[in-house]
């Protein structure tokens, strides 16, 4: 299985992966084998799986998409990672995305963007844009994404994948590389839920090396969360909110999310009207929070302690400023700069305390229609981004990146779990080839329904 892939990947000229390992693949793959012949073998042993190269990997390079760790191989495992080893489970590399996960397009990586699998002039989705191109080329049964502002479920609805993102503080983000700590969730990409499922039991769960993991008692349970993708979906209530469909939705993406949302009526679910009514002020309060922790975070490369180092500087601070202009892109760079100058004393209360208010109404907005025993629904649904994938390298304006996370980022900021399942394809592009994703948010917890829902539909 391990070889099957391994030939896919070295054909492939997707660029998703950037390091691959014949050698400590086999190596692995052997260990599963044997561990299968002793009959220790867990659901996943020699299951390939490929890692975002978010994720420290011990023995593989771990770059994060950046000049910035080039060459950084960690000396220990991202707790994932050691979750998936311990499971058996074979890594078949390490996938390419965008800068320290920042990015709508994949097209932010030091080391070249990812096609789309679908239509290879198009863009595969970011910040997972290797992990969702490595899933619909078959060049891995499952994969590692993270999502901070919606980076697992638009590249998985851009390349027709199936992606989860838990609620916060599920899935240890020890040994994932920190973008914007408070909204760092990672989570499966998969070619189904059900596949989703399985390898999100084996990556959640309580984790004492990160200060925000959940612990039994604040609901981060061991459970199954494949339990219930057969329960029939008589009854269920999916919330449907009109700001998600509004003024800049494709109506290539708005028919074919219609379309199934058509479908899960005919399996027995309700349809009803919601408004979250501060959907719009998501993206000027993302784009203050996690560009704030951003700054905080990638202080650490400093030219001292990891990576990347210049040459040929006149002093401490001249190294510090060669080192980081060298080593970061552009995108980075930007967002350190808006970090850095939303936290600085004079602005912080106009600027980031008020997008932590918002970001409070912005939980509140789904509390009032998910919570409680005046909840009008069971999971909403939606679009996961107001089209499908653009054309490699026409959206250069960050801004206009920024826009396209408008359905995304609110899930983020209230920690709550969302997922991606592919629900049909453009018509507005060029060949109607371009995957449109259908969005399920549900409240705190919900994996295990969000999940069903999935799998029904599927
Ligand atoms: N597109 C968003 C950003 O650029 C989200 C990225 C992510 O979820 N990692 O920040």
């Amino acid at each position: 299985l391990a070889t099957h892939f391994l030939d896919r990947i070295e054909k492939s000229e997707l660029n998703a992966f950037l390091h691959v390992d014949r050698a400590l693949t086999l190596a692995q793959a052997a260990e599963a084998d044997a561990r299968i012949a002793a009959g220790t073998a867990t659901p996943l042993t020699g299951v390939p799986i490929a890692h975002k190269d978010i994720f420290v990997t011990q023995g593989w390079r771990s770059t994060a998409g950046s000049k910035m760790l080039a060459n950084y191989v960690s000396p220990f495992d991202a707790t994932v990672v050691q979750k998936f080893n311990a499971a058996g489970m074979v890594t078949l590399g390490k996938l390419n995305c965008d800068e320290f996960a920042m990015g709508s397009a994949n097209e932010n990586s030091a080391f070249g963007p990812v096609k789309n699998p679908w239509d290879h002039a198009a863009v595969p989705g970011g910040s997972s844009g290797g992990s969702a191109a490595a899933v619909a080329a078959r060049l891995a049964p499952g994969v590692t994404g993270t999502d901070t502002g919606g980076s697992i479920r638009q590249p998985a609805a851009f390349c027709g994948i199936t992606g989860i993102k838990p609620t916060y503080g599920r899935v240890s983000r020890f040994g994932m590389i920190a973008f914007a700590s408070s909204l760092d969730q990672g989570g499966p990409m998969a070619q189904t839920a059900e596949d989703c499922a399985l390898l999100l039991n084996a990556m959640a769960g309580f984790d004492e090396r990160d200060s925000t993991s959940l612990t039994p008692e604040q609901g981060g349970v061991e459970e199954d969360f494949g339990r219930d993708l057969n329960q029939p979906l008589a009854g269920l209530r999916i919330g449907v909110p009109k700001e998600y469909f509004g003024e800049g939705l494709a109506a290539d993406v708005e028919a074919a999310v219609r379309a199934a949302l058509a479908k899960y009526v005919e399996l027995g679910a309700t349809l009803v009207d919601i408004s979250l009514p501060n959907t719009a002020l998501s993206i000027p309060a993302y784009y203050m929070i996690a560009p704030a922790e951003a700054s905080s975070n990638l202080s650490r490369f400093d030219g001292v302690r990891f990576g990347h180092r210049a040459d040929g500087y006149k002093d401490l601070q001249d190294m510090y400023k060669k080192t980081r202009a060298e080593g970061f892109g552009p995108e980075v760079q930007r967002r350190i700069m808006v970090g850095t100058y939303v936290l600085c004393h004079g602005y912080y209360d106009a600027y980031y305390l008020k997008a932590q208010r918002i970001r409070r109404l912005i939980a509140q907005d789904f509390e009032a229609v998910l919570s409680g025993p005046n909840a009008v629904c069971d999971v909403i649904m939606g679009p996961v981004a107001p089209t499908v994938a653009w054309d490699l390298g026409s959206k250069s304006d960050p801004v206009a990146n920024y826009l396209a996370d408008i359905y995304t980022l609110s899930t983020s900021l209230a920690g709550l779990p969302g997922m991606s399942i592919p629900c049909g394809f453009g018509q507005g592009d060029k060949n109607g080839k371009r995957p449109v994703g259908l969005q399920i948010i549900g409240n705190y917890f919900a994996e295990a329904k969000l999940l069903n829902v999935a799998h029904q539909f599927q």
